[in-house]
């Protein structure tokens, strides 16, 4: 619970201005609770108005997106982009195309996009965006149609050096690729506007990867520091099998873990021999298809209906890398009680509060998103970098500065951690490490009255 007066205060705003929008007050709520004792420390925060201000974006853009489907109907989708925060760089975050995707969903997932951006200690702002538009069973035309029109309109607010989105949850290369083909149709510019582009048209090496591998470089480095382990002969349970869970599963692996499950939207499949991940890859990002069709091509392997069961499995590690709020309370209990020695978020916002309490409650090593999922961002700064160099660093150049980076997110989040009371807790770290750059440049950059 909050004491700081002027903390309470913001935060009755936010719930009276955006009282619907429950996932955007789930993450400020959690952030301001970090915070208190910044806030506390130095009236500078109060005096400048820094809180009211970083939780109101700078800018929403809310669109129509009409497209014709493969009968010839005209279908309409609700296109998204919320500019949040610009103080350290120009606006960058991912698009998402999920039925679940509105108002309140783009807005958390862009505020929490301030704190991570800023933790990569590279110069990129806060952005989020996307569209209700559900890509399941659609045809590649239909695809390509939809984000034809979808970059209609959001070409108008995005730039190399104003706003540089990517992919999230249903946005990969397919679509990157349409979407970039359009922009570049429409402005007459080759630019680095996107991220996460195919390596034929200016895409970096390594950042199909960065997501996941950055995940587990992070949770190497806490199991390093925190105690004294690693993760080589752990059981890893990964929820997910798209992009951050599929490289989250390689990586770990590589480091000498065996991954025993993963899951869809549908069902998680169990695998005691270690998972098959070509056999995930296969089906995942060839076929486009179901996760329960693992167990049709591997012996040894279950399937069980519920994603939510993945949780019951006994594992030492945990990585969430689906969606938000997919590990409740209930969840973390279980794994708690199946012994789990540490938890790093892949996707956003995946544990609920009640879930995040009972892991620092019991001891359990909890690495949040915004610091153990930053590796997928920092990659994509690392894109933009070459592709205003006009130039291509190797695989293993981009993987090294990746890992630094990873490295450094979780000292810098410690050490802030430990600095105003809160040692080991690397919620707290992550939020004020995040913070005092944006809040400092939004200061030194004044208020414009
Ligand atoms: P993908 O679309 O590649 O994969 C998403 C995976 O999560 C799929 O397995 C999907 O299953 C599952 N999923 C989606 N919604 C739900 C749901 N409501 N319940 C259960 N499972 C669900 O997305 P990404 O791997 O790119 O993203 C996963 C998470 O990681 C998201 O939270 C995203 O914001 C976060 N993230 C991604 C980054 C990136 O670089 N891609 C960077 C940082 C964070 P199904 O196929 O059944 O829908």
């Amino acid at each position: 619970m909050l004491k700081n007066q002027y903390l309470k205060n913001v935060l009755a705003d936010v719930e009276k201005r955006s009282g619907g929008e429950k996932e955007f007050l789930q993450a400020v709520t959690e952030v301001f609770e970090s915070l208190e004792p910044v806030i506390d420390a130095d009236p500078k925060f109060e005096k400048n108005g820094v809180m009211q201000r970083i939780v109101e974006p700078e800018r929403m853009i809310v669109f129509r997106v009409s497209w014709v489907d493969d009968n010839g109907n005209v279908q309409v989708n609700r296109g998204y982009r919320v500019q949040f925060n610009s103080a350290i760089g120009p606006y960058k975050g991912g698009l998402r195309l999920h039925p679940s995707v509105n108002a309140s969903v783009i807005k958390f997932l862009g505020f929490e996009q301030i704190f991570k951006n800023s933790l990569t200690g590279l110069p990129i702002g806060g952005g989020k965006g996307g569209s209700d538009f559900d890509p399941k069973g659609k045809s590649d035309g239909e695809i390509m149609r939809f984000c034809q029109s979808f970059m209609t309109e959001l070409a108008k607010h995005i730039g190399a050096d104003v706003d540089v989105p990517a992919g999230d949850i249903g946005v990969g290369g397919r679509e990157i690729g349409y979407l970039f083909g359009q922009y570049k149709r429409l402005r007459n510019e080759y630019t680095g506007v996107l991220t996460g582009k195919g390596l034929t048209y200016g895409g970096s090496l390594a950042r199909t990867e960065a997501t996941g591998y950055g995940l587990c470089y992070y949770t190497e480095e806490m199991l390093k520091c925190m105690k004294s382990d690693s993760l080589a002969g752990k059981t890893v349970v990964v929820s997910g099998s798209g992009n951050v869970a599929i490289y989250a599963c390689q990586k770990a692996t590589t480091l000498g873990a065996k991954v025993v499950a993963m899951s869809d939207s549908n069902g998680y499949i169990y695998d005691p021999n270690g998972i098959n991940l070509a056999v995930v890859k296969q089906i995942k990002e060839v076929e486009r298809g179901r996760i329960k069709e693992y167990v049709n091509r591997v012996d040894g392997a279950t399937y069980t209906e519920g994603c939510r069961g993945i949780w019951s499995i006994k594992c030492d590690v945990a990585l969430p890398c689906a969606t938000q709020n997919e590990l409740d309370g209930d969840s973390a209990a279980l794994l708690i009680k199946n012994g789990v020695m540490a938890v790093a978020e892949g996707a956003n916002m995946p544990s609920t509060p009640e879930a995040i309490a009972a892991f620092q409650n019991a001891g359990v090593l909890f690495g949040p998103a915004k610091a153990a999922n930053a590796g997928g961002v920092a990659t994509s700064a690392l894109e933009m970098s070459q592709n205003s160099m006009r130039y291509s660093w190797t695989f293993e150049e981009v993987d090294a500065k990746l890992h630094d980076i990873m490295v450094n997110i979780f000292h810098n989040s410690y050490n802030a951690a430990e600095k105003y009371g809160m040692k080991g807790n690397l919620v707290a770290g992550a939020n004020i490490a995040g913070f005092l750059k944006v809040a400092e440049a939004m200061i030194a950059q004044g208020i414009a009255y």
